[in-house]
């Protein structure tokens, strides 16, 4: 079967194309590139990386390549890009995708029947991936998590074998996979709930920089006894020149205020109107499909260079919002694409009955901030601004990690609580205790854990 599988080995005509991550900061030099096209190819990837003393590292298309830091001559990088299959059942409101897939080909079929899947800012990162991270997105105060709605993954584990993992097969993987990430062996299809949004009203209103402390302030007021129906970003944007961006962000200074509103315009208009007083110059609000929240955040739709960070915090005080806007706002010196904030709250705190491994999200705020590493210089220019950030807003930092929004090597005890970690680990010993499969965000077996 190995012999069917499309490889790619070092230093061929291909070598490049293949071995590139989305992230094109990344360097990746694997052993060899795998491009399996179905679970018994990926299977055979399986097997022949043990036989052959290799690590598998999983990729649909490399969003997440900065946290695995660049795989090496040890590892086989397993390339899931041509396995992009996507269908639903509107009637159950239930969607099946195949490893690859990404969120616009969920949308693309979900969102005419008026229904939306759980994704996040961008239509372009890949469901499986995005959801074994956990998943925040655009629904989340009202419906949680995306892990959380998992209804069963088909997995090649460790010893080559294809399983299923749900509620009555293989449960202890079926916990771990939702939001302990790909540490437990490859997911070739991923099975989950699809939520009702009859009428979504969202958009952005958009001010030039000169007002981002008044902007923030007010936003983070008007957080305070929002619906769960409402999910609002703020953030503080550096638009680049590109000639793909939009005319009027195009190469401007911005603060910026997103929501999406899952119910009737005029409410949502309502709920609005305390930031609409604050006379922005832009307002994109409209009843919109489902597909379009994939949109709303307008980030890059090709590869980029990029670094980021995300810190979870359990407040943001008046305090904290001065110290964002002398960080990121006008004056800063920042080199920073954007800083947003995204506000928590909401199903993120309620762990639903039979919750997978990442129950909750409780603190009130999330961040990411994102450079653009044009060139080497710009390396340590970001790096160092996006420490400056996280240090100077640690006073409200809860300690604890969002796994999706870490795009660099860390310990991953602090994406969970020690008891979970715990679990996770367990789960890892049963289903890969030779750590055949590298993660973004690793569990390692609890011998190797120290
Ligand atoms: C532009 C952009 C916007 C984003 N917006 C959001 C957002 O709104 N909310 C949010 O929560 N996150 C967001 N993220 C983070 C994103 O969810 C993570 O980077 C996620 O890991 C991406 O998954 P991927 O499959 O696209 O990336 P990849 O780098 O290909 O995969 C990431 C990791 O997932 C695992 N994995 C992937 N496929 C499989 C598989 N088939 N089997 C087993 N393991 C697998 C592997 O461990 C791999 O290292 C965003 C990232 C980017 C770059």
């Amino acid at each position: 079967m190995m012999n069917e599988v499309d490889l790619v080995e070092r230093g061929g005509e291909q070598w490049d194309a293949a071995r590139a991550a989305w992230n094109l900061a990344i360097d990746q030099q694997p052993a060899m590139v795998a491009r399996p096209g179905n679970a018994a190819e990926v299977a055979a990837v399986v097997a022949y990386a043990r036989e052959n003393d290799l690590r598998v590292a999983v990729q649909a298309e490399g969003h997440s390549a900065g946290a695995l830091a660049g795989v090496g001559e040890d590892t086989v990088l397993l390339k899931t890009g041509r396995m992009t299959g996507a269908e639903i059942n509107a009637e159950e409101r239930r969607a099946r995708v195949q490893a690859a897939a990404k969120w616009q080909d969920v949308s693309a079929l979900a969102s005419p029947q008026g229904l939306a899947a759980l994704s996040g800012s961008s239509a372009e990162v890949g469901v499986v991936g995005y959801t074994l991270g956990g998943g925040h997105g655009w629904l989340a105060r009202k419906y949680g998590l995306a892990c959380n709605s998992v209804i069963a993954a088909d997995v090649v584990t460790a010893d080559g074998q294809l399983v299923r993992a749900d509620r009555e097969n293989n449960p202890d993987l079926f916990w771990a996979l939702r939001g302990g990430g790909g540490s437990f062996g490859v997911v070739t299809a991923l099975e989950f709930a699809l939520h009702a949004a009859p009428e979504l009203y969202a958009g952005m209103l958009v001010w030039p920089w000169e007002r981002t402390a008044d902007v923030l302030h007010a936003w983070n007021e008007w957080t305070s006894g929002l619906p769960n129906e409402m999910s609002t970003w703020a953030r503080v944007m550096q638009v680049p020149p590109l000639p793909d961006i939009p005319e009027p962000v195009r190469g401007r200074q911005l603060v910026v205020v997103e929501a999406a509103y899952l119910g009737a315009g005029e409410m949502g208009a309502e709920l609005l109107r305390p930031l609409r007083e604050l006379g922005p110059e832009l307002d994109t609000f409209a009843a919109v499909p489902p597909a379009a929240l994939g949109h709303l955040h307008m980030d890059p739709e090709q590869p980029v260079p990029f670094a980021m960070e995300g810190q979870l915090l359990n407040d943001l005080s008046p305090a904290a919002i001065d110290t964002i806007v002398d960080a990121a706002g006008p004056g800063s010196g920042s080199p920073l694409l954007s800083l947003e904030l995204r506000l928590l709250g909401g199903a993120l705190t309620e762990a639903p009955p039979d919750a997978g491994a990442l129950a909750t999200v409780d603190q009130a705020f999330l961040t990411l901030g994102v450079g653009m590493l044009m060139n080497p210089e710009m390396d340590a220019t970001i790096n160092t601004h996006l420490d400056l950030l996280s240090n100077a807003l640690e006073p409200w930092d809860a300690g604890v990690k969002y796994a999706n929004f870490v795009d660099v090597p860390i310990d991953t005890r602090m994406c969970y609580p020690p008891e979970t970690f715990e679990r996770l680990q367990e789960v890892k010993a049963r289903y890969d205790a030779d750590d055949l499969f590298r993660a973004n965000h690793p569990i390692p077996c609890p011998a190797a854990a120290g």
